[in-house]
């Protein structure tokens, strides 16, 4: 049996890392021995997140992050080199949803969806780059996609046209950073009951004009192979391999986790 992926020595940033996804991530990278920044928006549950790795054991700090903001961006990723003395890992996570038809979307939310997906996903990418390639020791960038980055539901335009282009920036970098050792690929969840894919089943129903319980039946896991949610622990887990690959044998890829929800 192969050990367990470690990741002594690394140092990983991740956004949206106070919650769900995120927080599942920097927990798995902390207990396999890296040092991790937990960055996130919500600046008190941030801090809170690293405070329970630091009684665990762990090495954290949280750090206010809104990933739409150039300037908070480029400070939190300081504030990484300063605390551990470099960054090997950068995770793109942070992310909401917003649920209603195409010709319903204000500009601004349109924006809003777009611009913490992939707005945020360049700058954190731009922020780890400029760090990685001066330092010479490669890197890991992980994107938090979804299986709306391979298809489209409806209710959710922003969201699947902002996953989509995440999947190109991801190909783009690996080509780019492949010969300075930096490898990228992008997580593709199905659903997981996390506080986003909560906070929109009411809506859901609404919109679809059934109950709770057939949106998540007839919905949500509809096309998986056995009709169960994907796992915070199964994405970091797969977050954890991607992170501690040796080479960029694999990079530029997305590697959905999905219950089979979406194959390819
Ligand atoms: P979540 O709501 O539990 O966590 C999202 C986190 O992002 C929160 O802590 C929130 O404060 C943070 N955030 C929001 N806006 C931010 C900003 N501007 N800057 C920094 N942080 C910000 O949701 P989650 O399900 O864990 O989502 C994490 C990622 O996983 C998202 O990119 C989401 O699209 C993706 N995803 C989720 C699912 C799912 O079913 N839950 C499936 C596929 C992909």
């Amino acid at each position: 049996m192969t050990a367990p992926a470690r990741l002594d020595g690394r140092v990983a940033l991740v956004t949206g890392a106070a919650s769900g996804i995120g927080r599942a991530m920097v927990e798995t990278f902390a207990a396999a021995g890296a040092s991790v920044v937990v960055a996130d928006v919500d600046a008190a549950g941030a801090t809170a997140v690293a405070a329970g790795i630091a009684a665990g054991g762990g090495r954290a700090i949280g750090v206010a992050m809104d990933v739409t903001d150039e300037r908070q961006v480029e400070a939190g990723f300081d504030t990484c080199i300063a605390a551990f003395g470099g960054i090997d890992i950068a995770v793109s996570n942070a992310g909401i949803q917003v649920v209603k038809p195409v010709h319903e979307f204000a500009f601004d939310e349109w924006r809003r969806v777009v611009g913490i997906h992939l707005d945020g996903a360049f700058l954190c990418t731009r922020a780890a780059l400029r760090r990685m390639y001066p330092a010479g020791r490669g890197g890991c960038l992980l994107y938090t996609g979804s299986v709306h980055s391979k298809e489209a539901s409806a209710l959710k335009a922003p969201y699947v046209s902002a996953k989509h282009a995440l999947v190109g920036l991801a190909k783009t970098v690996a080509k780019e950073g492949g010969p300075h050792g930096v490898r990228t690929n992008v997580i593709c969840p199905g659903f997981v009951k996390t506080p986003l894919v909560l906070a929109q089943i009411p809506e859901l129903a609404r919109r679809h004009g059934i109950s709770e319980d057939e949106v998540v039946r007839t919905v949500l896991l509809k096309d998986t192979v056995d009709g169960v949610f994907t796992t915070v622990e199964d994405v970091a887990q797969t977050a954890l391999f991607l992170a501690a690959f040796p080479t960029s044998a694999l990079s530029g890829q997305s590697v959905i986790v999905s219950h089979g929800w979406h194959m390819e």
